[in-house]
C-alpha cells in the first residue's frame, strides 16, 4: 500500500472512526487461526493497516468508496471468532471492523432483522422478551459472535440437530449487501441469492443487514447421559435424533474421557473413561427422553432443571461444551491438542465412526455432532486430534477420505481448500460485479486469483450454489 495512503483515508473518511494504532490493529487482524498449528505457522505475521468501523449503512458505503479509490484491500470482520483465519486480512489493508452496526430491528412472527454487527446471543435476548422467539440455530459462540459473521463465516450449530445447517434454503431470509464499486451500491439477496454471500468470507460484498427465520423459544433442558462405549452412545444419539416427537436443540457425543478431562465444571458429572451425550431438550419432551435414554442403557448424570438456581449459576451453558467449543476447552488443558472437521457419510455414518476410531487409535479422541442433513439425521465430527506433524495432519485428512467422509479442512484459509465452499463459474461472475478490482478479502478465493482453476472437480462441498 502506498505510504501516504492512510493519510488520504483518514481525509476522505473525515468524522468516522478511522483508528491505526499498531496493537489495536493487530487485535483486530485476529480470529481463532491459532486452533490450527498449520494456521499458526502461516498467518501470524498477518496484520492489517488500519480499521474502520462503521456506525451505519451510509459509513459502510463511504469507507467502501474510499478503499475503492485507494485501491485498498478490505477485510469485514463481525467479532474474529472464526477458526479458519477467515477475517485475517492477508493483503493488510482496512479491516472493516462491523461490530458497531449491532441494532436488533424489526421482529414479527417468525423472523427478524439485525444490523449485521449485532450479537447473536444479543438477538435471541430481543426476540425472546419480545414475543417468545429464538434464533433456529447459532454457532456455540452465541455470546460472542456477530449475526453477519456466521452468515458469512460459519455453517451451522445448536439447533442444526432440528433445523439443518446455513446451507439450507429458507435459514437465511433476506441479506442487505454493500458491494465495492468506485459508487457501492446496496443489493438485497432474497432465496437462492443470498447462496452468493452465504459463506464466502466477504468476499462478495459486505453484509449490513440480516433477516433471519425465528423459532418458538423454549426454557431448553439441558442433560448428560453417560456410557460405557463409543458405539452404544452412538447409537442412541442416531436413534434419539431420529425420535421425531422428541424436541431437541442440540444433541453431541463426546468420546472416552473427553468430558471427565477437560470439561471444568460438567467433568465431575462423570467418573473416568466415560462416554458422554450432551443434550438441550425441550421441557415438554423432558419426561419421553428420559423414558428414551434409560431404554437405550444410558446413566442420566446431569440435568439442569434438578439444580438449584446457585448451581446452574456456577456453570457455562452446555452448548459452550460444544460445537467448536469443545476444541477450546480441550486446548485449555492440552495446547497439543488440534481438530478436524468431517461430515460422516449418510446412512453409513456409524459405520465409518467405528472405522475411524479402530484406524486412528489414541491419536484422536472422537466429538461428534448429530445434524439433520438433507432431511436425515447423520453425525458430523470434530474430533480432537493429537497434534505430531503437518504430514501427519494431512495423511489423517486422506484416511477419513478414503472411508467416504468430507473433510472441511480447518488447517487451510482459503475457501476452496476449507472445503465448505464451491467456487463456481456463477460465484465468480457475482464477485467480477460487486468487487471488480478483486479488494474484497483478498487472497481467500483460489478461483479469482488463478486464471486456471479447475471448476470440474468433482469434490462434495457443503455449500454448493443452487442449480440453475
Ligand atoms: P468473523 O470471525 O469476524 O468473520 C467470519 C467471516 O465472515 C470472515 O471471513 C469475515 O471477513 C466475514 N464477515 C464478517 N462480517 C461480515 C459482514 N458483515 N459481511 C461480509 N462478511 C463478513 N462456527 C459454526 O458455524 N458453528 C459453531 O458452532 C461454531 N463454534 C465455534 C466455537 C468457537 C469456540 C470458535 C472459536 C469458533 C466457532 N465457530 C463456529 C466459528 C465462528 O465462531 C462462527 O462462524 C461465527 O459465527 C463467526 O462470527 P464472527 O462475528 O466472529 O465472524
Amino acid at each position: 500500500m502506498q505510504p501516504n495512503s492512510i493519510a488520504q483515508l483518514k481525509t476522505m473518511l473525515d468524522g468516522m472512526l478511522v483508528e491505526d494504532d499498531p496493537a489495536l490493529v493487530r487485535r483486530k487482524s485476529r480470529d481463532f487461526y491459532w486452533y490450527s498449528p498449520v494456521l499458526k505457522r502461516l498467518l501470524d505475521e498477518v496484520v492489517g493497516d488500519v480499521v474502520v468501523t462503521p456506525r451505519n449503512e451510509a459509513e459502510v458505503l463511504r469507507a467502501l468508496a474510499a478503499a475503492h479509490a485507494l485501491d485498498m484491500p478490505v477485510t469485514p470482520r463481525g467479532a474474529g471468532t472464526g477458526n479458519y483465519g477467515q477475517a485475517m486480512p492477508l493483503a493488510g489493508g482496512m479491516v472493516l471492523d462491523l461490530h458497531a452496526m449491532n441494532a436488533v430491528g424489526e421482529i414479527g412472527p417468525g423472523y427478524v432483522v439485525a444490523e449485521a454487527g449485532a450479537l447473536l446471543g444479543r438477538i435471541d435476548a430481543a426476540t425472546r422478551a419480545h414475543s417468545g422467539q429464538e434464533l433456529r440455530m447459532f454457532p456455540s459462540t452465541h455470546r460472542t459472535a456477530s449475526i453477519g459473521g456466521f452468515i458469512a463465516g460459519g455453517s451451522g450449530g445448536v439447533g442444526s440437530i432440528r433445523w439443518g445447517g446455513l446451507r439450507n434454503s429458507g435459514n437465511v431470509t433476506r441479506l442487505r449487501v454493500a458491494t465495492m464499486e468506485a459508487k457501492p451500491r446496496l443489493l438485497v439477496l432474497e432465496g437462492d441469492e443470498i447462496a452468493k454471500v452465504a459463506h464466502a468470507y466477504g468476499t462478495n460484498g459486505i453484509i449490513t443487514e440480516c433477516t433471519v427465520p425465528l423459532a418458538p423459544s423454549y426454557d431448553w433442558v439441558e442433560a448428560i447421559v453417560a456410557f460405557d462405549d463409543l458405539a452404544k452412545a452412538a447409537h442412541f444419539s442416531d436413534a434419539l435424533g431420529r425420535e421425531d416427537g422428541i424436541l431437541l436443540k442440540e444433541l453431541a457425543v463426546m468420546g472416552p474421557g473427553l468430558g471427565r478431562r477437560y470439561f471444568s465444571q460438567h467433568g465431575r458429572f462423570l467418573t473416568g473413561d466415560q462416554v458422554s451425550v450432551l443434550v438441550m431438550v425441550a421441557p415438554h419432551s423432558v419426561t419421553a427422553f428420559a423414558a428414551f435414554a434409560a431404554r437405550h442403557g444410558g446413566a442420566e448424570v446431569f440435568r439442569s432443571d434438578r439444580l438449584t438456581d446457585d448451581e446452574r449459576k456456577t456453570l457455562p451453558p452446555l452448548f459452550e461444551l460444544t460445537w467448536n467449543h469443545t476444541t477450546l476447552v480441550a486446548r485449555r488443558v492440552d495446547p497439543s491438542l488440534t481438530y478436524l472437521q468431517i461430515l460422516y457419510p449418510y446412512p453409513d455414518h456409524l459405520a465409518a465412526v467405528a472405522t475411524m476410531g479402530r484406524l486412528l487409535g489414541d491419536e484422536m479422541i472422537e466429538h461428534l455432532e448429530f445434524i439433520r442433513f438433507d432431511g436425515h439425521v447423520v453425525c458430523s465430527g470434530l474430533p480432537l486430534i493429537r497434534f505430531t506433524t503437518e504430514e501427519r495432519l494431512d495423511a489423517i485428512i486422506g484416511l477419513f477420505e478414503e472411508n467416504g467422509c468430507l473433510v472441511f479442512n480447518p488447517h487451510r484459509y482459503t475457501l476452496e481448500e476449507g472445503g465448505m465452499k464451491r467456487s463456481d463459474h456463477g460465484q465468480l461472475a457475482f464477485k467480477r460485479e460487486v468487487d471488480p478490482k478483486g479488494l474484497l478479502n483478498p487472497g481467500k478465493m483460489i478461483a479469482w486469483d488463478d486464471p486456471n482453476f479447475d471448476f470440474s472437480s468433482s469434490r462434495r462441498y457443503l455449500f454448493s450454489q443452487p442449480a440453475a
